[in-house]
């Protein structure tokens, strides 16, 4: 038998955006667990802005499970807080209910600012550095300093140990902002995995003294770039019918839920989507082949293969719900009828 240290990992009830919490138990297993195996627990709901202190209880609910490549037999336990009969989900559980298809596909591009003594690494007691422009995708200690490429990789290599899909990574526009990309087939694999990625670089950053900031323009009204978390999906249907008719059915479905979206796209987007530094202003809708000024970018293969393969909704921000943001993006598609495109066509 060994002793597995299980931490289980939940998002707690402070809103506009919950905070990733977790605590570890012990627990025998004579090899790694399955889900199955993985016993309900408990927390203080009052301590978490989940519950009454009178009758504070609130249930974990384990739903994924990656190994800790931090911990020796560590395994990270993603859970879904339940109320105290352990089948109602609690009213901050913003996964139990979602639209999920394993043939949806998301890829979420998660941008970020480090943080150090409360602005961004590298830049100057006061003032600025040099203004944007080397930044992205930049090498060289002016342009990426000497510790931010050392937590993206270390925060990489534990996302790809712990079996999180990184796609990729790069330096962002702005000093001290960076960007992963996490691919998941269904809305809840590609969700659970960004917030496990998000818990992951959150919990290396505390030896190094350094915070994430996520909000989507911790720069304010100036011309520092804001983080987003752009939505690439795309459904079986998209992939392989698609067609002219069908996406421009899309398109007119997205412009006209475009409240529903920009609802669950992230706390403070107003201030983001102005139409500057790459956004389109968030109360229009728009989309645009390789327009990155767009509300969605339509890929130049998309058009050149008929209409069919994913797209990018750029509104989505940094500190977005992941798990809300795929399920609009499914409502939305679902009221869109194949079958009238196809009749139609
Ligand atoms: P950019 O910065 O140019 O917008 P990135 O390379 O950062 O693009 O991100 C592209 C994203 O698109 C990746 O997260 C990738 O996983 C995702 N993606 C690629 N193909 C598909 C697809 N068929 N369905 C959904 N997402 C996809
Ligand atoms: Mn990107
Ligand atoms: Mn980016
Ligand atoms: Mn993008």
């Amino acid at each position: 038998m060994t002793k597995y240290k299980l931490e289980y990992i939940w998002l707690d009830g402070y809103t506009p955006v919950p905070n990733l919490r977790g605590k570890t138990q012990i627990k025998e297993f004579a090899e790694f667990p399955t889900l199955e195996q993985l016993p309900l627990w408990g927390f203080d709901g009052s301590s978490t802005n989940q519950a009454e202190g009178r009758s504070s209880d609130c249930v974990l609910k384990p739903v994924a499970l990656y190994p800790d490549p931090a911990r020796t037999n560590g395994i990270l336990v993603m859970c879904e807080v339940m109320m105290p009969d352990g089948v109602t989900p609690h009213e901050s559980n913003s996964r139990a209910t979602i639209l999920d298809d394993e043939d949806a596909w998301f890829g979420f591009e998660q941008e970020y600012f480090f943080y150090k003594d409360g602005r961004p690494l590298g830049f100057p007691e006061s003032g600025y550095p040099a203004p944007q422009g080397p930044y992205y995708t930049g090498v060289g200690y002016k342009n990426v300093g000497d510790v931010a490429r050392q937590i993206v990789e270390e925060h990489l290599d534990l996302c790809l140990a712990a079996g999180i899909n990184h796609e990729g990574i790069n330096a962002e526009v702005a000093k001290g902002q960076w960007e992963f990309q996490i691919f998941g087939k269904g809305s809840k694999k590609a969700a659970d995995q960004i917030w496990m990625a998000r818990y992951l670089l959150l919990r290396l950053t505390e030896k190094y003294g350094i915070d994430i900031e996520f909000h989507c323009k911790p720069l304010g009204d100036t011309d520092w770039n804001g983080s987003g978390m752009h939505c690439n999906f795309s459904t079986k249907y998209m992939r392989e019918v698609g067609g002219k008719a069908y996406f421009e059915a899309l398109m007119a479905q997205f412009d006209k839920n475009l409240m529903d979206h920009i609802a669950v796209y992230g706390p403070d987007n107003d201030k983001r989507l102005t139409g500057k530094h790459e956004t389109a202003p968030w109360n229009k809708f728009s989309y645009g082949v390789a327009d990155r000024g767009a509300s969605i970018r339509v890929p130049h293969s998309f058009v050149k293969n008929d209409y069919k393969g994913y797209l990018e909704d750029r509104r989505p921000n940094s500190q977005g719900d992941p798990y809300q943001i795929a399920s609009q993006v499914l409502k939305t598609i679902s009221q869109v009828s194949t079958a009238a495109v196809s009749a139609a066509a």
